[in-house]
């Protein structure tokens, strides 16, 4: 094991995911870099694995950057885990890894379970291209900015299957709110990935918002959402179907701009021109 900093992937629920390799290298390593010890700890007991334990979490890692360099230029062997899966993937690491990159230091990784690579090749959706999100913000006004910056994103061309991590008490929001934004698409909810009561639930948007409105999600859940299709109405013809829905619903030229402009990201002041536009050549 060379000296330098190595990112090892540890298990998302099944403890016999960890791999031989991962094994091997927290066992050579001088120091283990871990979020949390109380999670580590019984997992490296488990393995015979006595190497000390550090805790590097989001409060802390920018200032033990310097030391933990200081470290590696020293010659120190440093694992580096998270409580789950794989490190630096909506969690802890990115800033020691890229200073150690940055200071031409030795850095490889122990590949390994990772819940969004899983989540999509069991989601039955277009595993090519695939766009990780990460958590959604968890405030309702943030969560519907960022879906319609991502219809913005697919008005403009984008075309991929969409993965979001979500935690339980807020599935059903989110659910509802990414129906809102990209309608009936197909989509999955992948639950306790690898462990006893793993569960993939496969439908549209809607329907999953409608099953978890009435089902308490339990356990770690990954959302997956399938692309823009191909055939789906170019940015602007869509902007047109939903204004047309929307005043033929009864609204204002006015709160209909605003619900559209809202719903695709798009500048209300855009919208409403286009409104405007519509009602001209409509006569
Ligand atoms: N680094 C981890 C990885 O590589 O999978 C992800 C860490 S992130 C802080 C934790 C989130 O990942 C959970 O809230 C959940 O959305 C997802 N997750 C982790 N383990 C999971 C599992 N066993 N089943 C489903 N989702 C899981």
């Amino acid at each position: 094991m060379a000296p330098g900093l190595w990112l090892v992937a540890t298990p998302i629920g099944n403890l016999g995911d960890l791999s031989p390799r991962a094994v091997v290298t927290l066992r050579g390593a001088d120091l283990i870099l871990c979020e949390d010890t109380r999670v580590t700890a019984p997992l490296l007991a488990r393995h015979g694995i006595a190497a000390p334990l550090h805790a590097l979490h989001d409060h802390n890692e920018a200032g033990e950057v310097p030391r933990l360099l200081e470290r590696l230029r020293g010659g120190a062997r440093l694992a580096l885990v998270s409580d789950a899966g794989t490190p630096l993937v909506s969690d802890p690491g990115f800033r020691l890894a890229r200073a150690a990159m940055e200071a031409g230091l030795f850095v490889s990784a122990v590949p390994g379970p990772n819940a969004a690579v899983m989540a999509l090749t069991l989601s039955g959706l277009p595993p090519l291209p695939f766009l990780f999100m990460g958590f959604l913000p968890p405030k309702e006004g943030a969560r519907r900015e960022a879906i319609a910056r991502l219809r913005a994103a697919e008005g403009a061309g984008l075309s991929a299957t969409l993965v979001f991590f979500e935690a339980p008490h807020r599935l059903a929001e989110c659910l509802a709110a990414l129906a809102e934004g990209f309608g009936g698409r197909p989509a999955a909810v992948a639950r306790e990935l690898t462990k006893r009561f793993e569960e993939v639930r496969r439908d549209s948007l809607p329907a999953l918002a409608a099953h978890y409105a009435s089902h308490a999600a339990r356990g770690e859940i990954v959302v997956v959402v399938g692309p823009a299709e191909a055939d789906a109405p170019s940015g602007a013809e869509e902007v047109d179907r939903r204004l047309r829905d929307a005043l033929a619903a009864g609204q204002s030229l006015r709160d209909a701009a605003a619900m559209v402009a809202a719903s695709t990201g798009l500048p209300r002041r855009q919208v409403y021109a286009r409104a405007l536009e519509m009602g001209r050549e409509e006569g």
